[in-house]
């Protein structure tokens, strides 16, 4: 049968949406964004907040951006936040447009493990499903990509807390000591939203095939980041290179893994052949094309699905 992209489902793990909305004071209407409005088909989409690893008071930033999102998002009608699984089923079945939230540098937790815990709950409550506990630079809960420092003690009650309540450690910006302590750490509730595979593109941002395992062996998810950077080295990429990722993704961690976050409106160069998600449709034909109906869907959306499942309890 052959593939009809208006009767499939698509999910994306990470996009930058929200933060370049913030930033300019403009709504999904803004000219040039990369994650459109209106799309022809089912799309379930996770809105990041980003938080700079500077910020002094990072959980004070992180409200005014959620209020600034909200009452944006209120504008229009068919987007509707969803909390879990079943509340994504029911937006979907409606004809709405579901989302999530993400947090991008999570500084927020302290020493006082009541307070943590009011926080965990609060972000649960506030529809965040993934948070990374530190962006590039790194802060006092885990390292970033760009410093050397490891998981702190602060850096692992907060996992554990923010996993008692549903929520995935997002491992895409951490540094390898970081990440690999909160996999020593996590049996589950890992995910690295916007990543790819070193072994193919020796980038930092990228996961060594050992996490890669890691992930796979914990049934998180990874999504193929789309920056042409993190997935050829070069500033060009199209979807054959998101294609070798999801494929190297699959023989180190099985069927149930790859996923996508595509990056949109964080990154200043896109595949030439996937400049935003209007193209979403020719990535699934050309999936299908590789590996068939079934698992293209659990590429676009099912793993998604799944995991939320699971995770969103
Ligand atoms: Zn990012």
């Amino acid at each position: 049968m052959p593939l009809t992209y208006e009767m499939r489902f698509y999910g994306d793990l990470h996009c930058d949406t929200l933060w370049r909305c913030y930033e300019n004071r403009t709504d999904l209407e803004a000219p040039g964004l990369q994650v459109r409005r209106g799309l022809p088909f089912r799309h379930l989409q996770t809105y990041a907040i980003y938080i700079p690893d500077t910020e002094p008071d990072p959980y004070r930033y992180f409200r005014a951006v959620y209020a600034y999102a909200r009452e944006m998002l209120r504008k229009y009608p068919e987007m509707k936040l969803c909390r879990n699984a079943r509340e994504i089923d029911e937006s979907f079945a409606a004809g709405q447009t579901p989302y999530l939230f993400s947090v991008e540098g999570g500084g927020f937790f302290g020493t006082n493990s009541h307070k943590n815990q009011r926080t965990a709950a609060e972000l649960r409550e506030k529809g965040v499903a993934f948070l990374s506990l530190c962006y590039n630079r790194g802060n006092h809960l885990a390292g970033g990509v760009h410093s050397e420092q490891g998981l702190t003690a602060a850096g692992r009650e907060a996992a554990l807390m923010l996993r008692e309540e549903g929520i995935t450690l997002d491992l895409s910006h951490l540094n390898r000591p970081s990440a690999d302590a909160l996999l020593a750490l996590l049996p589950d509730h890992v995910a690295a939203t916007h990543s790819n595979c070193f072994s193919l593109t020796p980038h930092p941002r990228n996961l060594s095939d050992e996490q890669i395992r890691a992930i796979g062996a914990r049934s998180g998810l990874i999504g193929v980041n789309f920056y042409p950077p993190f997935l050829t080295g070069k500033n060009t990429a199209g979807i054959a290179d998101i294609l070798a990722h999801v494929r190297r993704i699959t023989a180190l961690a099985g069927g149930e893994t790859a996923a996508f976050g595509s990056d949109f409106d964080g990154i200043s160069r896109t595949p030439e052949d996937l400049p935003d998600t209007g193209a979403l449709p020719q990535l699934a034909q050309r999936l299908f094309a590789k590996w068939g109906a079934e698992q293209t869907d659990a590429f676009l959306y099912g793993n998604m699905r799944r995991y939320l499942e699971r995770s969103l309890r």
